[in-house]
């Protein structure tokens, strides 16, 4: 059915910024370069990628007549604190199983940050000891077993809201925001830019783009190094979200696309080009990214317009998908 025959709970402020990163562009003296901001696109703990797909979850959440929303991520995640805002905004309960999948030394990685917020809005905070993984994990089915064996109603909710049937409607949605923004400002962004690691971010936006008249390119940046099961849940979820919405029509293999090196060899470990993106955008812009996504992403975007695979004709937009309060958890980083 049409994207907007799909029940949508406003968790946002309404559509994202869009501006010009002017300074930037200057500097790498090749494409226009934009973002869209969904760092600051909810009231919401900080809002980021998670409150937008979360619109489409809580309609489900709140017909099944759920009162705990339960879900899985690292110590930092984003996702997490923006399910216990979300929760918080509703009324309803949160459990958030915090695994360590990142082994980093900042000795206050577990109290500050994005778990730091978790807990001051009341969320129930385990923390378990396993690896990353964006599949389903046996804590997260533990986490929901005691939700029921308590008496209460848990609404599942996946790593990253991405593996769930309403998954990818956020950015499907969001496809369609940036279509209507570009009206507006008379521009067209040929290529965006998108962090990719549990897929349903980039997999909404490549299913709600190919819905329209003028094609454009949606270039993932890998952030899980661990790109082949990341490339495989963006197709599966794109194709999923594409069906959903009545595109009508296959996606084809080579609307897929996930480049790789840029995360280094392991989730959450910055390198030294994601630092140096963090550096240069933060100094020319003043515009502040994480080490986990979104410095890793622009270290792509940079990289592709330095070295032309993103053409100086180009008009780029950088999807800016949020994660900053992550940084307190890296200070040993800078
Ligand atoms: N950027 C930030 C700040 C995130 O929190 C996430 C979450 O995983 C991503 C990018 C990647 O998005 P997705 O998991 O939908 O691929």
């Amino acid at each position: 059915m049409p994207l907007d025959d799909f029940a949508r709970h406003p968790l946002l402020f309404g559509p994202s910024p869009v501006h010009p990163l002017d300074r930037l562009s200057d500097h790498l003296g090749g494409a226009r370069i934009w973002a869209k901001r969904e760092d600051c696109n909810s009231g919401l703990a900080y809002g980021g990628n998670k409150t937008r797909k979360l619109e489409y979850l809580v309609p489900d959440a709140l017909r099944q007549g759920a009162d705990t929303l339960v879900s899985i991520g690292g110590v930092q995640s984003n996702h997490t604190r923006q399910v216990a805002a979300v929760a918080a905004k509703l009324g309803l309960k949160a459990v958030l199983v915090q695994e360590s999948w990142v082994d980093w030394p900042d000795a206050v990685n577990d109290k500050v940050g994005n778990i730091l917020l978790s807990r001051i809005m009341g969320a129930d905070v385990q923390l378990v000891d396993a690896g990353f993984g964006i599949g389903f994990k046996d804590s997260w089915t533990h986490a929901l077993d005691q939700v029921r064996a308590a008496g209460g109603t848990p609404y599942p909710i996946p790593a990253g809201a991405s593996d769930h049937p309403l998954g990818g409607l956020g950015f499907a949605n969001w496809a369609y925001e940036v279509e209507r923004q570009e009206r507006e400002l008379g521009v067209f962004f040929d290529t965006i830019v998108v962090c990719s690691v549990t897929g349903s971010t980039q997999a909404g936006m490549i299913a709600g783009f190919a819905g329209q008249d003028r094609p454009r390119r949606v270039l993932g940046i890998d952030g899980s190094a661990k790109p082949a099961e990341t490339h495989a849940q963006v197709a599966k979820i794109a194709r999923n979200t594409a069906e959903l919405i009545g595109l009508g029509r296959d996606l084809r293999d080579e609307e897929i696309t996930l480049l790789e090196g840029w995360a280094g060899d392991l989730y959450g470990i910055p390198v030294d080009s994601t630092l140096d993106a963090i550096r240069l955008t933060g100094r020319l812009e003043g515009v502040i990214l994480d080490p986990v996504y979104e410095g890793k992403s622009m270290a792509g975007l940079i990289d592709l317009v330095r070295n032309g695979d993103i053409s100086k004709d180009s008009t780029v937009l950088y999807a800016h998908l949020g994660g900053q309060p992550a940084l307190n958890a890296y200070s040993g980083a800078f």
